[in-house]
């Protein structure tokens, strides 16, 4: 991170190799989270401890629980010969042990190069009586040169389709409906289905981290907390009336896989952080309640569009940086131009085209004001060199823009994963119009704090 303050102004080089502070994580990351959305699910990482560490302290230091997870331990011999024997001793020991009722595999960079066959590996396990009756080992693949932690994160949602969603009935249930929320914080799951039930539906939501990584504290460590989808809840999302599929990235390809396998339509929706987005999720659930809107929520809208009313005045013209995740940069972006700051700077290290598109539909006519950039060389050197040249008023994004922050005095509001420096985020929503008032509040907080910070006596004023 002391790259960052050797950033200089003036000229940005163009880099195709090399990445400096990458805006993204590690694949295996974000299948961990996802797998952590099953209740009584162990994630098992297939490759070295230090991977399986790495992946357990972020989510750890973010979510500030402890996160359970196992790992095959490759040492020199798996890493030549493969992991076969590693995972098979693995999953014979854990179903003794710790008696989960799913494993979800997931690999990383070392089992994916050396060419494990996952599937071949599981049907051996099966082959040889290590799993238990009634007891399930999924796997996604995740080799962390490719994508980012939102494609593993995608990649393991998608397998619980494939593995367990199946369509047994002659018809589907009328007004349930298979949610599928992305990579949110577990605040925004229980708020996406706060939502959903007040207009009278009934969501299968996975993954669902809400109950697993939130957890009360009662004196007792519970190996498998009472949050997170059931086996019986996957394998019925089959039957379901449809599928709302929240973010493209991490959300769309189970959405479409489930479409394909059991007919559940599917609708796909950026995350609804921010008044149209919610306003676009909203209108999607009239679609299967006959179109009512129950008081509670219209009010909870009207008090959503009186705040942007009042703060509109010390939002005007201002300008921000953003970085983090595909789909959470988009709804974010959508958020601050509805109340007049302009994203200036857009950098994910996650690399996708349809990125670029999804942000020129947000941006229309002032993407030529705005700096868009996804891939390899779309990292924290880059934004700082962007700030360097011409500074915006705010920053918007994880931890690591405390260092751009720091030195060059501009306001951090932290969103995204990983935040690894601050506590009670995950308590919090930033998903529908409650969410987007808590972060418009602390936006303008954090506007507000600055001015008065630095603006000299005859101007420190009580009221502002
Ligand atoms: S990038 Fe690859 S080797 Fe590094 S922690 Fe992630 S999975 Fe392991």
């Amino acid at each position: 991170m002391t790259l960052l303050r050797h950033t200089h102004a003036g000229e940005v080089q163009e880099r195709h190799a090399l990445t400096i502070n990458p805006a993204k994580t590690c694949q295996p990351i974000g299948a961990m989270y996802a797998a952590l959305g099953i209740h009584r699910c162990l994630p098992h990482s297939h490759g070295s401890q230090g991977c399986c560490s790495y992946h357990r302290s972020t989510l750890s230091r973010h979510y500030k629980e402890p996160v359970m997870a196992a790992t095959s331990s490759f040492t020199e011999g798996a890493s030549v010969f493969g992991g076969q024997a590693n995972l098979l001793q693995a999953i014979q020991n854990i179903f003794t042990v710790y008696q989960p009722d799913v494993i979800a595999v997931h690999t990383t960079c070392l089992s994916e190069t050396i060419g494990d066959d996952i599937p071949q590996i599981v049907e051996k396990a099966t082959e040889e009586g290590l799993i238990p009756a009634g007891k399930v080992v999924i796997h996604a693949n995740t080799p962390s040169y490719v994508g980012s932690h939102t494609t593993g994160f995608a990649n393991m949602t998608k397998a619980m389709v494939q593995y367990f969603a199946e369509s047994v009935l002659p018809d589907k249930v009328s007004g349930r409906l298979n949610v599928i929320p992305g990579w949110v914080e577990p605040a925004d799951m229980w708020e996406i289905k706060r939502l959903v039930r007040l207009m009278g539906l009934e969501p299968i939501m996975f993954p669902d981290t809400s109950g697993v990584l939130d957890c009360p504290q009662t004196g007792m460590h519970q190996m498998f907390p009472k949050g997170g989808v059931t086996v019986e809840e996957l394998k019925a999302s089959g039957d379901s009336a449809a599928t709302i599929a929240l973010g493209p990235v991490c959300s769309g390809p189970a959405a479409k896989h489930l479409a394909v396998k059991c007919r559940v339509p599917s609708t796909i929706l950026p995350l609804p952080i921010g008044l149209q987005a919610t306003d676009r999720f909203i209108m999607e659930l009239r679609k299967h309640n006959g179109g009512r809107v129950p008081e509670e929520i219209a009010d909870e809208r009207g008090r959503l569009l009186d705040l942007i009313t009042d703060m509109h005045q010390y939002y005007f013209g201002k300008t921000a940086a953003l970085w983090g995740d595909p789909d959470t940069l988009v709804a974010l972006s959508e958020l601050l131009l509805a109340v007049d700051i302009l994203p200036k700077y857009v950098v994910t290290g996650t690399p996708g085209k349809s990125f670029l598109k999804q942000m020129s539909q947000v941006l229309l006519d002032r993407k030529h004001e705005v700096q868009v950039r996804e891939g390899s060389g779309a990292d924290m050197f880059l934004m700082h060199q962007w700030i360097k040249n011409e500074p915006v008023d705010l920053l918007l994004g994880n931890t690591y823009g405390k260092y751009i922050s720091r030195d060059e005095g501009i306001p951090l509001v932290r969103h995204g994963f990983p935040i690894l420096d601050r506590v009670g985020h995950q308590y919090f929503p930033t998903v529908g119009y409650r969410g987007a008032i808590r972060l418009l509040e602390k936006i303008l907080d954090a506007f507000l704090d600055r001015q008065d910070e630095e603006c000299g006596e005859e101007t420190f004023e009580l009221t502002m």
